[in-house]
């Protein structure tokens, strides 16, 4: 549907402040960037605050953050509404001037007893134009109201959702500014898209009923109409609008769940667009392939599996300097730090071995934790599976060999290994088994012998030995099933 644009492209992302960047906010800021960064445009962000009420300094600096974090850049703004309130005021003076809109003087109670009206008439509640042509003085408490044209077809071709059309006598007299001089939404959003020159409003289609109320106003003002695109609506599992009972649904939570922006952000892209059966994108090829014209109509469903498989895959495929400092942030406090927890390349290291495995950041996080602190957590389930009493006839023999070795490196641990698996006539995964959960305190991990490389010669022959003395302790007469502290 959507050619190459003629004009020049501005778009812009125009949160309204009133709570944390969520995942359809930050979908439609996504789509903002990328359209304008594929066209060669200009990127603007508005902060539609004009909701004195709602609108919060916290929420501002949310937005803000979330956007960064998922490094949506912008070339203009922050431009606050608030900022410029003169602005609305002077072009709905401006429009009562020129006869598109008028001052209206009416009390709740009389709109009340027209709304009821109206109703008693099975019509929709609305305005009945009674100050239409009062000429009320500027003096008095009003609000401003913009004159309605009915009998007309309001049409526009969304560049998602094909031609629409709309029947003006459906609309009403619509209150732009209020009593207190404030602007309304649709008043607002439009002198800012006329005034900012916006070539195409990208937003979500919960907006797609205000499109026909702020075209007519578009007309009035002389400025020209921007294409719109409306996104479809991101759902839930069960079909429904997603919200908090889906899980979490601000960008920021999944940061602290241990995600990377990057793999949100292709997580994102991909609900509602779509470029061949490509999955996975580098952000130069979002920018080089992304389009309007490959977004569909209809709502995508949030999928957490989906993205948390993209997660592991740009999680094994980052850069260990990218990843350190990000697993680093997300460590628990460690309770007896050994003593290379503290050197940079050992943490490179754990990062480099077990990245592969891992889901989420915290996942590596935890994942970590047996090759930075000498207390080892050892999972129940792993030590009632792997740390029976059979399990000492593979950790003894283990364990003298190991503590005999003069070198701790792959080879001489292999031949360990080979020749007590020859003695007991045991595979190496056998072996391997009651070790991992000795070492890593869990029935999962990387090859062994890079576990005993990476946990060092110490800390895996004290471990080896703690894990001998539980196994030959029957697992209820254990004082602690959750084997706290084998050191
Ligand atoms: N401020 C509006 C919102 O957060 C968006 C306005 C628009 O994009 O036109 O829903």
């Amino acid at each position: 549907m959507t050619s190459r644009p003629k004009q020049p492209v501005r778009v812009r992302f125009a949160p309204s402040p009133t709570g944390n960047l969520h995942l359809g906010g930050a979908r439609t800021a996504l789509f903002n960037f990328l359209f304008a960064r594929h066209h060669g445009g200009v990127m603007l962000l508005r902060i539609e605050d004009t909701d004195r009420e709602r609108s919060t300094e916290a929420a501002i600096a949310a937005i803000l953050d979330g956007m960064r974090w998922l490094d949506l850049s912008w070339d203009e703004g922050p431009i606050f509404q608030t900022s410029r309130l003169d602005r609305y005021r002077e072009l709905a003076e401006d429009l009562v001037a020129r006869g598109h809109a008028y001052r209206c003087v009416c009390t709740p109670l009389e709109l009340e007893e027209q709304r009821k009206k109206s109703q008693a008439k099975g019509l929709p509640p609305r305005y009945d134009g009674r100050c239409r042509d009062r000429k009320i003085s500027a003096d008095l408490p009003h609000v401003v109201r913009f004159r309605n044209i009915p009998d007309q077809i309001v049409a526009f071709d969304d560049l998602i959702r094909g031609p629409l059309s709309f029947d003006s006598g459906l609309l009403d007299d619509l209150v732009i500014l209020r009593t207190d001089g404030m602007p309304t939404y649709n008043f607002a959003v439009v002198v800012d898209d006329a005034d900012m020159k916006i070539s195409h409003v990208i937003r979500g289609d919960d907006h797609i009923n205000n499109t026909p109320r702020q075209i007519p106003i578009f007309h009035a003002l002389g400025a020209d109409i921007p294409a719109f695109a409306h996104l479809p609506m991101i759902y839930g599992s069960d079909r429904t609008k997603l919200s908090k009972r889906h899980g979490a649904t601000s960008v920021m939570a999944y940061r602290e769940m241990g995600y990377l922006p990057h793999a949100l952000a292709n997580y994102l892209v991909r609900l509602g667009w779509s470029h061949k059966d490509q999955e996975i994108f580098t952000r130069e090829e979002l920018i080089a392939h992304f389009d309007l014209d490959h977004v569909g109509s209809s709502p995508s469903v949030f999928n957490p599996e989906k993205l948390l498989w993209l997660n592991a895959h740009y999680i094994k495929n980052a850069p260990d300097t990218v990843l350190s400092p990000l697993v680093s942030e997300l460590l628990p406090p460690l309770v007896e730090p050994l003593p290379q927890s503290f050197d940079p390349d050992h943490r490179l290291r754990i990062v480099s071995l077990l990245k592969g495995r891992a889901k989420t950041l915290l996942e590596l996080a935890e994942f970590s934790l047996p090759y930075l602190d000498r207390t080892l957590a050892i999972d129940p389930h792993a030590r009632e599976k792997a740390l029976g009493p059979e399990s000492a006839s593979i950790l003894e023999p283990l364990l003298v060999s190991l503590s005999s070795l003069p070198d701790w490196s792959a080879d001489p641990i292999k031949n360990v290994f080979t020749q007590i698996g020859e003695a007991l006539n045991k595979k190496l995964g056998e072996l391997a088994q009651p070790v991992r959960v000795a070492l890593t305190g869990k029935t999962v991990s990387p090859g062994i012998f890079d576990v005993l490389l990476l946990a060092g010669r110490e800390i895996s022959l004290i471990r080896i030995e703690a894990a001998l003395a539980l196994a030959r302790t029957p697992f209820s007469a254990s004082p602690s099933p959750t084997g706290k502290d084998l050191s």
